[in-house]
């Protein structure tokens, strides 16, 4: 690890504890948040962790309840929405993802940045709850890259692709209200971008 990466993004306060930072990081389908958020956990372990959602999709080959999602029936999901656990919901793509409450306020009492890998419409409903919320749209070099990527992802039917295709242009639509767009055009520099941003909001407060 080099010198640069090693250095703390997120200094602490004399206090000895950091302020919660939420950094909300969506895309598209494909657009490659999700190893995003896994390697940005991986270089800053002390200072990141990511909310895991509850969804009512069946797991993908490899996926682990309770550390990609918690995976719940859809009577439970909505059992929870009426018991108020969800800070917010949403429908995508034909299932529903929940952000749990008690997980992020868990995170933030403990002084980690929170990091949420959830859609356009969860990512502004996040912000109007926390204002101060940094809000990271995600774009893919072109569409068609973004395609190419979901057939290789050979995790989702043909079919399935198309419907998250059909999503791009309300998603594209709504990116206009993020606070940031990083296009990912090689990892290790979208990364290197998001770290920036990070920091820089750290410094702020
Ligand atoms: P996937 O099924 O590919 O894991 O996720 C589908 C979409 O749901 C992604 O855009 C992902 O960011 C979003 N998502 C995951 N968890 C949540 C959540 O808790 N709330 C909302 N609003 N979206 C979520």
């Amino acid at each position: 690890m080099n010198k640069e990466r090693s250095q703390k993004l997120t200094p602490k306060n004399p206090r000895g504890r950091r302020k919660p930072l939420l950094v909300v990081i969506s895309a598209p389908s494909g657009g490659g948040k999700t190893t995003i958020c896994k390697k940005l956990i991986e270089r800053h372990p002390d200072e990141m962790k990511i909310s895991v959602s509850a969804t009512t999709r069946r797991p993908r080959p490899g996926e682990v309840n309770g550390v990609d999602y918690f995976f719940i029936s859809e009577p439970e999901f909505f059992e929870r929405v009426r018991r108020g656990e969800f800070l917010e919901y949403e429908r995508v793509h034909g299932n529903y993802y929940g952000t749990l409450r008690s997980t992020v306020e868990k995170l933030l009492a403990e002084g980690y940045t929170v990091l949420f890998d959830v859609d356009v419409n969860g990512a502004l409903a996040i912000k109007k709850r926390f204002p101060e919320a940094v809000l990271i749209f995600i774009k893919p070099p072109s569409i068609e890259a973004l395609k190419e990527r979901l057939r290789a992802r050979q995790t989702d039917d043909p079919e399935e692709i198309e419907k998250r295709l059909r999503r791009l242009p309300e998603e594209y639509a709504k990116s206009k209200e993020f606070d940031y767009i990083v296009v990912n055009n090689k990892l290790e520099d979208t990364l290197r971008q998001i770290e920036s941003i990070i920091a820089r909001h750290a410094e702020e407060r």
